[in-house]
């Protein structure tokens, strides 16, 4: 890649930046370069440490590129942005926590994404023309790659006041404020690095440095920790207004361009990084919260179009009166679930997976985790293929080697004879996850040998049909323990919308088979209403229009309608080929009725659902249909 340059030089992983007109600025490609370097050079003998340094004389790095994510942003697509920040933030974990040391050289300006590649290492080297900024709140972001670590460890309230003004730090300043160690003269730069590259120890770097010239944070620290002590962003204005010193009329100015919900956030994420339990996967976690949230909530988009784009530095802030409430603050910092920053992706895409059962739901399932990244193997007895899986021969081999093995299969027995054959080929520790639909009895067995074998076991019924597993939208209902659903989470994720963890093993078949007994009956009601509806001379479309926004609304109209040509796409419009096979609705409502019977608990829908689904499969021509083609057995019978 000609924007960066990437290589080992003698005892040294060499990283340059190499973009000097566009100051250097980080592009979503170096940051995975970088990453795969550093991946690389962790457990490479040949390499003692990292150095990371730039060209020209103007800066280091001065940010991320934006623009790609104004373009995505202003198209309505946020998840570009998200998916930078995200490997980026990860990138920038991997620099802190490197285990060998690794030092950059700062000349010239490093800001916002700079400070997440020169600022996390072991030696960060000043000199001269150092200018280090976190200026993010002047297009509508906050201080984020980590940044806001430093800001919160920062002396007194100086972390507000670099974070929320963006002032320049100076070479002296930034080492006050802990964002550098060593100030060197830059003349000595090249010899220094040279001495790395030969493979002379750090020490040389302590022996080079001097003392920097008097910086000017320091010496205005009373007055900063006076004016942004304050609890929120509009105490800290009001002070540096009623101040009448030459400093606070600057920092106010500062403040005067910046977004005013950028820095009320960049105040409340400070106060609450504060504290023993700060680390920088918090700080990062919290940032992420923002910034995931930026395009489509916060000022970003408008922020860059001021500044990159139409380049009129007029933004049109939210708040324009600078009195952001604290309910705004709280939204743009509420956890965000699921989509939490993760910094273990990595780890997970490179997950080896053996996926056995490749029918309607599991071939696109299994799909859809090789396009993610896993190493997929597979195995079904019929004469399956799906996309990017390699086949094996057994399901033992399929299994063989897995980080996790998933199975899809028809029923408890198929399951129960499955698991004996898998779980001794499969390594203490792993995961065994099962997504079919099965008695909660199966369910609990198998998690009873998987547990013996010191193997973890997660019941996952899904819902959503084969539209949901093709989409990666389906729905998960998981049953048991903590550390096996959340080793399966991240699988979750890549196949499904949303998984709920139920509670222990069986907990998600239960769960699962109360949904289906609702989807049963909910179905045949669709179904034997449309007949009744032809019968009264309501046109099907009609009937849908009113239904699908009315009381009788369900996802059976609504997302699966039973009538042809009416509705969203469905097995309807396909000859009614399942989709979801009428006796696999019987199974369903047979093993509620089984549970029901077990626990004593009064079904008569349930029973009446599965009573009708018996004789659709079993007595008349239901079987191999889908289970929405209980509308044209409806519409061709006589009230009985
Ligand atoms: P399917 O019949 O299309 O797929 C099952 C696959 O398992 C088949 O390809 C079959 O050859 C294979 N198989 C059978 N025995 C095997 C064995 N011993 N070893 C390896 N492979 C074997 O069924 P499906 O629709 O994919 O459903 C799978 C599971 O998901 C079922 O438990 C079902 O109840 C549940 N489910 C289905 C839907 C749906 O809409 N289809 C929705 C939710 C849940």
């Amino acid at each position: 890649m000609t924007d960066i340059h990437i290589r080992t030089i003698g005892t040294t992983g060499r990283i340059t930046l190499a973009r000097p007109k566009a100051l250097n600025a980080l592009t979503y490609e170096m940051c995975l370069a970088i990453e795969a370097a550093l991946d690389r050079w962790r457990s490479d003998p040949e390499v003692a440490c990292v150095v990371i340094d730039s060209q020209g004389d103007r800066a280091f790095c001065a940010g991320g590129d934006i623009a790609e994510m104004y373009q995505t942003g202003t198209a309505g697509d946020f998840s570009y942005g998200r998916r930078f920040w995200a490997d980026e933030y990860r990138l920038n974990a991997k620099i802190f926590s490197y285990p060998k040391p690794v030092v950059s050289f700062l000349q010239g300006f490093t800001m916002g994404g700079g400070v997440g590649i020169g600022c996390h290492g072991s030696h960060r080297i000043v000199g001269q023309s150092s200018q280090i900024a976190m200026p993010e709140c002047g297009i509508g972001l906050v201080p984020d790659v980590g940044g806001s670590l430093m800001l919160a460890l920062a002396p007194g309230r100086l972390g507000e006041y670099l974070g929320t003004t963006g002032t320049r730090m100076s070479a002296a300043d930034a080492i006050y404020a802990g964002f550098a160690d060593l100030y060197i003269d830059m003349s000595d730069w090249p010899g220094l690095i040279a001495e790395l590259e030969a493979g002379t120890p750090l020490d040389a770097l302590t022996d080079a440095a001097t003392a920097p010239p008097t910086g000017a944070v320091e010496a205005a620290q009373d007055e900063i920790d006076r004016h942004f002590g304050g609890e929120r962003l509009a105490d800290i204005l009001n002070s540096l207004r009623t101040g009448e010193s030459d400093f606070a009329a600057k920092a106010s100015d500062a403040m005067g361009r910046n977004s005013p919900l950028s820095m009320a956030c960049t105040i409340e994420m400070l106060h609450r990084l504060r504290g023993p339990s700060l680390s920088l996967p918090k700080a990062l976690e919290l940032e992420y919260r923002f910034t995931s949230r930026a395009m489509e909530h916060g000022d970003f988009l408008e922020g860059i179009r001021a500044a990159i784009i139409d380049k009129d530095r007029q933004p049109a802030w939210q708040y324009p009166d600078q009195k952001v409430p604290a309910a705004a603050v709280s939204k743009m910092l509420m956890p965000l679930g699921k989509h939490a920053l993760t910094l273990e992706e990595d780890k997970m895409q490179t997950r080896k997976i053996g996926f056995i059962g490749l029918g309607n739901m599991g071939a696109p399932m299994a799909a859809n985790l090789a396009k993610a990244g896993c190493a997929v193997t597979g195995f079904d007895t019929a004469v399956t293929a799906a996309e990017g899986v390699t086949m094996a021969e057994t399901a033992a081999a399929a299994a063989k080697g897995a980080d996790v093995v998933i199975t899809m299969l028809p029923n408890g027995q198929i399951l129960r004879a499955v698991a004996a054959e898998v779980l001794p080929a499969m390594a203490e520790g792993t995961l065994l996850l099962d997504c079919s639909t099965v008695e909660v009895e199966s369910a609990r067995a198998v998690a009873d040998l998987a547990s013996a074998r010191g193997i973890l076991c997660v019941d996952a019924p899904v819902s959503g049909g084969i539209g949901g597993a093709a989409a990666g939208t389906l729905t998960f209902m998981a049953g048991g323990s903590e550390a096996g659903f959340r080793t399966a989470e991240p699988l979750f994720e890549i196949m499904g919308q949303k998984a709920v963890h139920c509670g222990g093993p069986g907990a998600g078949q239960a769960a699962k088979i109360c949904n289906n007994m609702i989807l049963g009956a909910t179905m045949i009601a669709t179904c034997e209403a449309f007949a009744l509806a032809d019968k009264l001379g309501l046109d099907r479309q009609k009937m849908f229009d009113v239904v699908s926004t009315s009381s009788g609304y369900s996802w059976s109209m609504n997302a699966y309608c039973p009538a042809p040509g009416i509705g969203p796409q469905s097995p309807a419009d396909n000859g009614y080929q399942p989709g979801f096979a009428a006796e696999l609705m019987l199974k369903d409502l047979g093993l509620s009725q089984q549970a029901a019977e077990a626990v004593d608990a009064d079904t008569p829908m349930g029973a009446r659902a599965f009573e009708l689904y018996r004789r659709f499969v079993e007595e008349e021509d239901g079987r191999g249909k889908d289970f929405s083609a209980m509308l044209p057995r409806f519409a061709t019978r006589r009230r009985e």
